[in-house]
């Protein structure tokens, strides 16, 4: 039976890049060897992060502006670091807390000058994205969780100011075309719509980082692994290979606008099917429904392990709520193919005959 995997992460990875990536474990082209055990510093490594780095620049229209790094430590090592460089002692950055995910950031970034929460969704479980708050002028960055995987809400527009954004992009990287003008930082562990777990991307504006705050332990410091191309210590290479061929997938299919599209048309079928059926009601305020993590409820609780096994028995693996907020949660990254939505859709209307 075919497996659709709605885990919110590590997720679902296009199906060619796998067997790609399964046939470079063994042998990495012609080599006699295999990727897991050739050196950093080989031609064929060297080369695989070029193109990492320049697929990211084609994919997202930027230029020498950035730097594209590929770090270790997850995004949550993001939240620390990018306020450790860039938020002084004496200056104020704006958090926007739409979340688990950014209460982290913004605890991490205390340790380091002032933080100011300039809004917050948690007086409704974090159900929406916070707007019409005012943005001072003066912030050194406002920081922003462009999609919360826990709790399926996601910014369809980024908040309007001049202020350069820190953006936790982690669940909806490449998932959409972005105005990288606004980025000053841009991070995401790979693990959702990019690769394995292992390697956290980190794009960085480089007029951004000359007003980097302080000096910072030598791993921690932005301008260490652009000096050295992401290899001052030996960078995680099966993890940036497989986000390399990633990326050469999302190219294959029509880049950030094809992928943009097609997740647009696949959460419309999954919504849509959430409104009309009886059985299910979203959580997620209507305009800030994520595009990649889809939470519902049912609508008698009792239903929560039946509907979950009849999913497991279709086929559709995952689709377990996050205990904040209970229920369901189909995560339908860029990898996640039109008919594993379909057949997940098919359960719930059955269900709903089962039930109703
Ligand atoms: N931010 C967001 C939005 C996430 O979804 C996650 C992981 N699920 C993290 C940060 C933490 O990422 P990591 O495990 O790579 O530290």
């Amino acid at each position: 039976m075919t497996k659709y995997n709605f885990f919110a992460g590590p997720a679902i990875l296009p199906k060619q890049v796998m067997a790609k990536a399964a046939e470079s474990v063994i042998e990495m082209g012609d080599m006699g060897l295999s990727i897991l055990e050739i050196s950093h510093r080989s031609k064929e490594v060297v080369e695989i992060m070029e193109n990492a780095v320049s697929l990211t620049k084609e994919l997202l229209g930027i230029g020498d502006d950035f730097e594209v790094l590929f770090l270790s430590g997850g995004a949550s090592s993001q939240f620390y670091m990018s306020a450790m460089n860039m938020l002084g002692e004496n200056e104020t950055a704006g958090y926007v807390d739409t979340g688990a995910w950014s209460t982290k950031a913004i605890k991490e970034a205390n340790a380091f000058g002032n933080v100011q929460v300039l809004s917050s969704s948690s007086d409704k479980n974090f159900s929406y994205i916070p707007k019409g708050y005012d943005i001072p002028s003066d912030l050194k960055y406002l920081h922003v969780t462009s999609n919360n995987t826990i709790f399926g809400t996601q910014f369809q527009d980024f908040p309007d100011s001049q202020v350069p954004l820190i953006c936790d992009a982690s669940s909806d990287i490449f998932s959409r075309p972005l105005d990288m003008s606004k980025f000053g930082i841009l991070y995401a562990g790979a693990q959702k719509n990019l690769g394995p777990a292992g390697v956290t991307l980190a794009i960085v504006n480089k007029e951004f980082l000359k007003k980097q705050a302080r000096e910072t332990p030598t791993m921690l410091d932005y301008n260490t692994h652009v000096k050295k191309a992401s290899a001052f210590n030996t960078p995680p290479v099966f993890p940036i290979y497989v986000s390399m061929l990633t990326l050469e997938w999302i190219k294959a299919n029509g880049g950030l606008s094809g992928m943009a599209q097609r997740n647009a048309e696949k959460a419309k079928i999954l919504y849509d099917e959430i409104d009309r059926n009886s059985m299910f009601k979203g959580t997620a305020a209507a305009e800030d429904r994520s595009l990649m993590n889809v939470c519902f409820l049912p609508v008698n609780e009792d239903h929560t392990a039946a509907f979950i096994e009849k999913c497991a028995e279709a086929g559709c693996v995952g689709v377990k709520g996050h205990r904040s907020v209970g229920g369901f949660r189909a995560s339908i990254y860029n990898a996640m193919p039109k008919e594993g939505v379909e057949t997940l859709v098919e359960v719930m209307k059955s269900f709903e005959s089962a039930h109703a």
